[in-house]
């Protein structure tokens, strides 16, 4: 059971402490409480966990300070989408809206090699009105002996390019503690000119240590990819360990799922899960055409597949696509294969916007034949 306080509920207030007083005294119930700052006010949730059952929700509501409250229906109790449960389904982060309502591009370098490489692509994005990108300092490779990713050493000077150009959100997977303390010294050192969404790749799903301190910190939102082997419900649980350790600014990535039933592709595209992940919690979805993919192969249409695998995403009602682009994919140091180049990434952004209006299009015909 979630109780939701009025907003700007103050701790030290009488009416909050008798609240406590009084949710200290049920049997069997542990509470824990969750407080969500906002640019406006800030809203508390209690979460009682325990023998819930037996509670009656008028009563709780009742209680001093408590605004709304919602029985917990489901799993995933706080990123979950429970019965009567208007929480919000978005989040702001250095000036860029995440949410289920929108949409947002990261393309960009699967690794960071070169300062001229990175810069092109951030300038590129620039000149086509993107902010956000994704660039690759840890990479965590199948062979020992293959290129690592440039890790710490790179931060500081893509940063600083990232602010040249106006990037405000830089997707960046980290797999252990020491990349999140990295990534905030460099920002602190170049004076914060970027933001950072820590991104779990789809091995670490389930590195429940990493998602812990993941979670705990609130500084940073979190890209979750979704475990290339487990299912859906799994990977769901694990977004929770980011929430339940306090960070809810978490963004759901499907990837594709590693089966031979997906070839010629890299992994089973597993795009019709955009809804189903929307339905199930309040998260914002990405997908990542490139990975899923893995090729360059173009359809007979003309279109590259890894453009049909975004569309059939962003047709799904996806809020995030996260795409490799690189200057010279001959001389990516990982991923060259599925790079989409240069000069592709006007049509790319063109693709997209003709398929979230399509989506839009189809959302706003059933809400008017449903008038
Ligand atoms: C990546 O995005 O660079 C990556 C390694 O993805 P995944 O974890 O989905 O394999
Ligand atoms: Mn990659």
């Amino acid at each position: 059971m979630i109780l939701i306080l009025s907003p700007d509920a103050q701790p030290d207030s009488t009416e909050y402490r008798q609240l406590l007083d009084h949710l200290g005294q049920l049997p069997k119930i542990k509470t824990r409480i969750h407080h969500e700052k906002g640019a406006q006010q800030t809203l508390t949730e209690i979460y009682l966990i325990g023998d819930t059952a037996s509670l009656s929700l008028e009563n709780i509501e009742s209680l001093p300070g408590v605004e709304r409250v919602v029985r917990i229906s489901e799993e995933y109790r706080v990123l979950g989408r429970h019965k009567d449960d208007h929480r919000p389904t978005h989040f702001e982060y250095n000036g860029v809206r995440f949410g289920q309502d929108n949409l947002n591009v990261f393309a960009g370098l699967c690794a960071v090699d070169t300062p001229e490489h990175v810069e092109m692509m951030m300038k590129a994005l620039r000149d086509h009105g993107q902010v956000c990108t994704r660039m690759g300092a840890y990479k965590p490779r199948t062979s020992p002996y293959a290129f690592q990713g440039h890790g710490k050493a790179c931060l500081p000077w893509v940063f600083e390019l990232a602010g040249k150009y106006g990037i405000k959100v830089i997707a960046m997977e980290v797999t252990h503690e020491s990349h999140v303390d990295e990534i905030r010294e460099a920002l602190k050192q170049t004076g914060n000119p970027t933001g950072v969404m820590l991104q779990i790749g789809t091995r670490n799903t389930q590195n429940f240590e990493l998602l812990k301190i993941v979670g705990r910190q609130r500084e940073f939102p979190v890209l979750l990819k979704r475990g290339f082997g487990i299912t859906l419900d799994e990977s769901l649980n694990a977004a929770e360990y980011l929430a339940s350790e306090g960070n809810r600014n978490v963004v759901f990535g499907l990837r594709g799922m590693k089966t031979n039933m997906g070839d010629p592709h890299r992994n089973l595209v597993d795009f019709a899960h955009v809804p189903v992940v929307r339905r199930l919690t309040r998260m914002p979805v990405c997908v990542d055409p490139s990975h899923s993919v893995g090729t360059r192969n173009r359809a007979p249409d003309g279109l590259l597949e890894i453009f049909h695998a975004t569309m059939q995403g962003v047709i799904a009602g996806a809020n995030m696509i996260l795409v490799d682009f690189h200057p010279a994919p001959t001389k990516a140091l990982v991923d060259g294969p599925q790079a989409l180049l240069m000069e592709e990434l006007p049509l790319f952004l063109e693709c997209v916007r003709n398929a979230r209006e399509a989506y839009e299009k189809n959302v706003r015909l059933l809400a008017s034949a449903s008038k």
